[in-house]
Formats: structure tokens, C-alpha cells, sequence
């Protein structure tokens, strides 16, 4: 039985004062029996450790530097995160892919570094809308994976999160719906069950893509779907909380 995993994304969004009032609402409110996890912007990362002390609501980062130490100007280590109270960091995310080019090799890097370091990547992988159409979204989710496979085994796989998000659906509006998002996490989920059967039981495999109060339940509802990567929702204490209670 794997535990559902609700993660909250708050990229790059709010102020010292409104964080500290989302965290408040979060922690006020009940939060049902889903893992909650909560990633802020990397310079609230210690004061949102810190109040979330005792809650059992998890921290994570929205992204981890492929190197230990050194003159990487800008960037955040995976030690630096442990320190920081993290458990979580998201690897991947389809912004950082497309925005700043981050390549399958490079997040394949970041994720070996967390690992390595004892926090818990949330691998992002989906397809494009003209991927989708173009019917290779198996072959898009495959190679996204691949890339952390050839580099490090399977049994890493096991000690992470993915997050399934097609990148049409985050920040659109448009949610995947509940069969077409299964049909890739049961795709998903038996690609490494072909690798190692037992990895692929364990994964916890989340949604992402404006998943909402209003259509949790149904895409929660499917055996594949573990839980979810939230975004705009995870912003509002009461809708985020919400979609806990639908895990
Ligand atoms: C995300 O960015 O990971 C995400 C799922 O965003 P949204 O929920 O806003 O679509």
C-alpha cells in the first residue's frame, strides 16, 4: 500500500509575509491521512523548516545543483537542503526544462546528487500537447526516465517520487483526465515493473497539471495515481488542504 503524497509547488511565487500566512492556514487546517509536502522558494526554505517543526508536513526544494561545492554561482546544494530541513526536492520540472534548457543528462545529474545526499527526488516527466498529438507521449515518459536508469540503475528509482505532469496541463486550466492520466502511470509503472518489480510497486507515482479540489478525487481515485505535484491550488491553504483530504 503506498502512502499518497500531497506536494505543494509554490515556485516562484509570494513574499516573506504571505508565506508565512499560507503556512499558518496549512497548519490550522486538517489535513487527512496524505503525506503533505510543501516546496517554497529556496530563501523561505528555513523559516517554513522551521515553523512546520512537529507537523509531520514535509519540506521540499524546487531544485538541486548536480554538484557538491564550489563556484556554481546561483545554485543550491543538496547538502545545503538537508541542512535546511529538506526531505524533498523536485528535479526536472518542466519549466526548468524549458526555460532554462535543463536536458534529461542534467536532471538525471541533479537527481543522482539528492539521492546521494539523502533527500527524496521528485522526478518531473510529461509530454508536450504536440508530443501528445503526435501520439509519442510513452516514448517522451520513457526516455525521460531512461535517462536516470542508464545513469544509476533502477534501485534509485526506489528510493524517489515521479510526478507524472503533461506539460499542456500545468498551469492551464486544462486537467489531464482521470483515464488519460492512469493510462501513462500504469505505463509508467509497468515500464519498471519489466526492471525490477519491486521498485515498481513501491513508487510513488503523483499527477501534476491543475489538479484542483474540484477534480482530485476522481484522478486520486485511480490505482496508479499516488497522489499529486500541485501548483496554483497549493497556494491557497484551504484548496490545498482539500486535495489532502481527497487522497
Ligand atoms: C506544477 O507546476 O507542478 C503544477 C502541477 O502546476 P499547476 O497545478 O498550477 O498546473
Amino acid at each position: 500500500m503506498r502512502t499518497p503524497l500531497i506536494a505543494g509547488n509554490w515556485k516562484m511565487n509570494g513574499s516573506l509575509q504571505s508565506v508565512i500566512e499560507l503556512v499558518e492556514g496549512i497548519k490550522a487546517g486538517e489535513a487527512g491521512k496524505a503525506q503533505l509536502a510543501v516546496c517554497p522558494p529556496a530563501v523561505y526554505l528555513m523559516k517554513v523548516g522551521g515553523m512546520l517543526d512537529g507537523t509531520g508536513i514535509a519540506l521540499g526544494a524546487q531544485n538541486v545543483c548536480d554538484r557538491e561545492t564550489g563556484a556554481f554561482t546561483g545554485e543550491i546544494s543538496a547538502s545545503m537542503l538537508k541542512e535546511s530541513g529538506c526531505q524533498y526536492a523536485i528535479v526536472g520540472h518542466s519549466e526548468r526544462r524549458a526555460l532554462y534548457q535543463e536536458s534529461d543528462e542534467l536532471v538525471a545529474r541533479r537527481f543522482a546528487m539528492a539521492a546521494a545526499s539523502g533527500l527524496v527526488p521528485i522526478l518531473c516527466i510529461g509530454e508536450t500537447l504536440e508530443q501528445r498529438e503526435k501520439g509519442v507521449t510513452e516514448a517522451v515518459v520513457s526516455r525521460q526516465l531512461d535517462a536516470v536508469i542508464e545513469q544509476q540503475g533502477v534501485s534509485v528509482i526506489g528510493q524517489a517520487v515521479i510526478a507524472y505532469e503533461p506539460v499542456w496541463a500545468i498551469g492551464t486550466g486544462k486537467v489531464a483526465t482521470p483515464e488519460q492520466a492512469q493510462a501513462v502511470h500504469g505505463f509508467i509503472r509497468e515500464k519498471l515493473a519489466t526492471l525490477d518489480a519491486g521498485v515498481a510497486d513501491k513508487v510513488q507515482i503523483l499527477y501534476g497539471g491543475s489538479m484542483n479540489p474540484a477534480n482530485a478525487g476522481e484522478l486520486l481515485s485511480k490505482p496508479d495515481i499516488d497522489g499529486g505535484l500541485i501548483g496554483g491550488a497549493s497556494l491557497k491553504a484551504a484548496d490545498f488542504l482539500a486535495i489532502g483530504q481527497s487522497a
